[in-house]
């Protein structure tokens, strides 16, 4: 029989699903798309299941039109998407409009933009070595749900590998998901799956249009191309019988949204995989401290590779302390180099550019300075909307990293009521400009927020240095992640310290993945000597430092895993982060402490919560941004489910209690403070 009453889930910003009545003849099933009247407006909504007892007291509406095209997503795609949304507390109907694409299927698809998808190339089979052959075997010969941790140093083919699992996934007839940061799916990767796999690949990141993206849902969506290679969203694209996910640079923070539903792309693809019942394989160089960890402690599959491909040695990395002695002060006085370059830095690229090859130096700060200062009274000018002092770009230009705001350098001196701003510290755009003082006759490029705004940017230049236009390569992590020049055989990290200091747990932990990262760039296809990396700090002894100099993840790992286990930090414990936001700093104090205050009662009524830690509420680090005053609450458990819970009941029904004016967001493993 048919059920009459259906519980739907809308997409609204509604804690549960709503029941309205099922009037057409075709048979309703759960995971249908239809559209429902909620209020005064239409809004597109999904069955979730019969609802057997409709509350009697209220008249249940009608739906409205079923989908044209009789889109659905099955019982499985729904249990992943209600885990989601249960997990990281977000209304269910929202998180299911992620599964489905933006706009109305096209039946036929006008011409497409070339640089989508390239041309294979036959290029020539590559014969998997020893390393790589045991890695594919041992995952191959395990079925079902299975998560695999590869970690393999920069260039030891694990793309290779993954390349080699996904192909005989495809050749069985299931289709397969691909995940790598929006920063590493270049055009380069694309092109390499395009060579290997053919043109059965579909590819979904967000600098797609509108168009693009439902045209590339689709293809997936009905099995026509078997591989979805995307940035982190594309998680949410139904495929259809999935046989494999592959989570490439797993430690890369930005699988973490940060806004809206605050999901790890990550975390949740391991979940999907659970119950799809498919591997996963998580890859990296630097692997997370959650799945290093998970690993080590067997649950999941461990693959090590430690040597790069043929005769390609790690590069050598040499580290030069950048703090003097006043002794060492007088003499630089006279130094012909700004202070950010040592002569070792010097020499090297020197020696790099006589050969004919490319350097890439490393900073990641963009502007010119990371601020101006008034000499007099030390004070600097600080972004109107933000806690946050104002970067100078170019001679003149003031900005504000935050929120795009801006004045001229006069407009700040006169505001201050300075008589001089001078400027103080370092950005991308200052070394570009030195460098050109001192290597005249080089072409420098950079790679930063300034100066690369598009895909298309980027795309350009990785063309320029792939065909040696380029002999200096400036950039912030930009540069840090996934590319593969040839030439490039010299890394300059200017500045390795920025970032050490961040007030967040992980710094150590970022720091060691970028400097690794970054340092992997170097000389990744000589055959006969090393690449080179000079790491420049005033913290050279750095602990991040420290063990990327000696090439040891598992030395670093275990010193980074006693310091979380010591504290009590993730992977040893979960946090969840309440944030609230408000233009009156009034109202954002009162309500943080307000809700350390239900927090505490909720724990002296239930027991299950005692073990809970609160930390807080504080002023966010970033204490006011856009003129919104920011504060935050941590919890932290070592029992994730009394730790959702608590935060679940804790913001339940918030739009009834909360004042107006006030914001309050709850982050369930937080990646980064706010
Ligand atoms: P990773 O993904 O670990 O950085 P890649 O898969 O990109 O490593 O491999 C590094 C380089 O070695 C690439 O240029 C790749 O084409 C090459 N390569 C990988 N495996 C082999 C192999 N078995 N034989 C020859 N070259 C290989
Ligand atoms: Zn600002």
């Amino acid at each position: 029989m048919t059920h009459k009453a259906w519980r739907v889930a809308v997409n609204a910003p509604l804690p549960e699903p709503l029941t309205y009545l099922w009037q057409s003849e075709t048979p309703a099933r759960a995971g249908l798309r239809v559209e429902v009247p909620l209020g005064k407006r239409k809004v597109k909504g999904t069955l979730i299941e019969p609802d057997e007892n409709p509350n009697k007291e209220f008249k249940v509406k009608a739906i409205g039109e079923i989908d044209e095209d009789q889109l659905s997503i099955n019982q499985k795609e729904l249990d992943f998407l209600s885990w989601v949304s249960e997990y990281y507390i977000h209304p269910l109907g929202q998180v299911i409009e992620t599964a489905f694409p933006p706009l109305k299927r096209f039946s036929r698809i006008k011409k497409e933009r070339p640089e989508l998808l390239p041309e294979a190339r036959s290029t020539d089979e590559k014969v998997l070595t020893e390393d790589q052959q045991k890695c594919v075997q041992s995952i191959k010969s395990l079925s079902g749900f299975q998560a695999h941790l590869l970690h393999g140093v920069t260039g030891s083919g694990k793309t290779e590998i993954y390349l080699e699992l996904i192909k005989e996934v495809i050749d069985r007839g299931q289709s397969c998901l691909f995940l790598v940061p929006e920063i590493s799916l270049t055009p380069q990767l694309v092109q390499r799956f395009v060579d290997h796999l053919g043109p059965q690949i579909a590819v979904i990141h967000s600098h797609l249009t509108e168009r693009e993206k439902t045209n590339e849902w689709w293809k997936a969506y009905l099995g026509e191309k078997k591989v979805l290679l995307g940035a982190r969203s594309a998680l949410f694209c139904p495929l259809p019988d999935l046989g494999l996910i592959v989570i490439d640079e797993e430690h890369e923070p930005s699988f973490k949204q940060d806004e809206k539903l605050k999901y790890h792309g990550r975390d949740a693809a391991v979940k999907k995989a659970q119950l799809f019942d498919c591997p996963i394989i998580l890859g990296s160089a630097t692997p997370s401290m959650e799945s290093y960890r998970n690993a080590k402690e067997n649950r999941y599959h461990y693959h090590q590779i430690k040597s790069r491909i043929g005769s390609v040695q790690l590069p050598d990395i040499k580290v030069v302390p950048l703090k003097q002695d006043s002794t060492e002060r007088e003499e630089s006085k006279n130094s012909p180099f700004p202070f950010w370059m040592s002569p070792e830095l010097y020499g090297a690229i020197q020696e790099t550019l006589t050969r004919g090859e490319q350097v890439a130096l490393f900073l990641n700060r963009r502007g010119m300075a990371g601020t101006v200062v008034d000499f007099i009274s030390g004070e600097s000018p600080h972004c109107p909307n933000c806690d946050i002092s104002l970067t100078l770009h170019g001679k003149n230009h003031l900005l504000c990293h935050y929120c795009d705001y801006s004045e001229s350098l006069e407009y700040a001196t006169q505001r201050m009521g300075s008589e001089e701003l001078k400027p103080l510290g370092l950005g991308t755009e200052k070394i570009e400009s030195d460098l050109g003082d001192l290597f005249p006759d080089i072409k420098v490029a950079r790679a930063d927020r300034d100066e690369i705004t598009s895909r298309k940017d980027l795309e350009d230049l990785i063309k320029r240095v792939e065909n040696n236009e380029v002999d200096v390569l400036v950039g912030t992590q930009m540069i840090a992640k996934g590319l593969d020049f040839k030439n490039l055989t010299l890394v300059g990290l200017v500045l390795a310290d920025i970032g050490f200091n961040m007030p967040d747990f992980r710094a150590c932990e970022r720091s060691y993945q970028l400097i690794t990262q970054m340092a992997g760039r170097a000389g990744r296809h000589l055959k006969d000597r090393k690449g080179k990396v000079i790491i420049q700090a005033m913290n050279s002894d750095h602990p991040s430092i420290e063990y990327s100099i000696k090439q040891d993840f598992s030395a670093f790992a275990d010193f980074e895993l006693g310091f979380r286990r010591s504290l009590s930090y993730p992977p040893y414990a979960r946090m969840a982060a309440f944030r609230i936001s408000s233009l009156s700093q009034e109202k954002a104090k009162s309500l943080s402490q307000k809700l350390r205050q239900r927090a505490e009662a909720m724990q002296s009524r239930f027991e299950v919560f005692s073990d809970i830690h609160i930390l807080g509420p504080s002023p966010a680090p970033l204490a006011r941004v856009r003129n919104q005053y920011r504060y935050q609450l941590l919890l932290k458990s070592s029992n994730p489910n009394h730790l959702r819970e608590l935060c679940r009941r804790l913001i339940d029904n918030k739009a009834k209690w909360i004042p107006s004016g006030t914001k309050l967001l709850v982050d369930i493993d937080p990646q980064n403070l706010f």
